[in-house]
């Protein structure tokens, strides 16, 4: 087994030509998957919509059957597959448990995975992915610590600290939006936690978090004229709202926008004060498809000026990778696969 472990790792620089390389996004509503050259470049990509209903298996046989029909000539060559999945993971075997943005659950990937290709797949969360990414691909390169941080539908890291992906005993080492920013636990979080930094600023929980504010707030006659008291009042206000109202000038969206980045502002000074990264990539549709003004430039003054951070202030910037930050991290995970995230992948054992 050992042996058969070694053939997988590969690095960029080492990899021969003609040989390719496969990555996988699994997200709640998408699966994207991407052929690539052993530079990482992509040749083709095959997106579609993440199964809805099926059995624990399902979504690794679509996967498989997509890979076999769609990169048919490429197959023989294909020399690892690589996926960043939403997650919780169990790690070991390969799976997902309970996550809460796809539709189903609970699923298998390792395993089946490995019998339908006979090719080794590395599997990680898909924010490990992503800084895995970084690093080979995007603001990370030539960096030992980074941080990915996406502020999307919930609130998720990848950290590498002196080149060392960091895992922990069940691969959650890395789960910031759970960390606590209000010991007073105004909000609930999906997970039960109180008080965690996702439960305040997600697009999941921004509505909850919203329909709280306006609840406590005094408002002015002027403030309940908003369209952003509107949707509140017809129950329809969403994270996107907010941020396209306040973008329009609403006041009190910006209001509420200033309020959703002190949470944010907490959170950065948390991840940086304990993994002391040299530079924090943001992604998530909360970060890339507001503008900048409004979802990244206040949490970068903020930081500067509340004196919170016990070490250097790193750069902070949305990552170059876009949405496709997650695939090119499967991408990552396949070509130059982390030592110690593939030790941990048991499931490989059957190889
Ligand atoms: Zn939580």
């Amino acid at each position: 087994m050992i042996g058969k472990r070694a053939d997988i790792e590969y690095n960029i620089c080492g990899a021969k030509s003609m040989e390719y390389f496969v990555g996988v996004d699994v997200g709640g509503t998408w699966i994207r998957i991407a052929l690539t050259t052993a530079s990482g470049s992509m040749l083709r990509k095959v997106v579609f919509p993440t199964p809805r209903e099926g059995d624990k298996y399902t979504i690794a046989m679509v996967i498989a059957d997509t890979i076999k029909k769609e990169f048919k000539e490429y197959l023989e060559n294909i020399k690892v597959v690589g996926i960043g999945t939403a997650g919780p993971l169990d790690l070991a075997k390969g799976s997902v448990i309970g996550a809460p943005n796809i539709p189903i659950r609970t699923f298998e990937l390792g395993r089946p995975l490995v019998d339908e290709m006979r090719k080794p797949v590395i599997i990680a969360n898909d924010c490990v992915a992503a800084v895995w990414g970084e690093k080979l691909f995007g603001l990370g390169k030539g960096k030992s610590n980074i941080v990915y941080i996406t502020l999307s539908t919930g609130i998720g890291g990848g950290v590498i600290v002196n080149d060392l992906l960091l895992l922990g005993k069940m691969g959650n080492a890395h789960e910031i939006g759970h960390m606590v920013v209000d010991v007073n636990g105004k909000m609930i979080c999906g997970c039960g936690g109180k008080g965690h930094w996702e439960a305040y600023a997600s697009g999941a929980n921004i509505p909850k978090f919203v329909n709280k504010l306006l609840e406590e707030w005094h408002l002015s006659e002027d403030e309940k004229r908003s369209s952003i008291y509107k949707l509140y009042e017809e129950k329809i206000l969403t994270a996107e709202a907010v941020y396209k109202e306040a973008e329009k000038g609403d006041r009190l969206a910006l209001k509420i926008v200033n309020e959703i980045n002190k949470y944010n502002i907490a959170g950065f000074e948390n991840v940086i004060n304990v993994y002391d990264p040299e530079v924090i990539t943001v992604g998530g549709a909360i970060a890339l498809r507001n503008k900048r003004e409004l979802a990244l430039d206040p949490i970068i003054k903020g930081i500067s000026v509340s004196k919170g951070v016990v070490t250097q202030v790193p750069v902070i910037e949305l990552t170059p990778l876009g949405e496709d930050i997650v695939l090119m991290g499967a991408i990552a995970l396949a070509l130059n696969p982390p030592r110690n995230l593939v030790s941990m992948l048991k499931y490989l054992e059957t190889l």
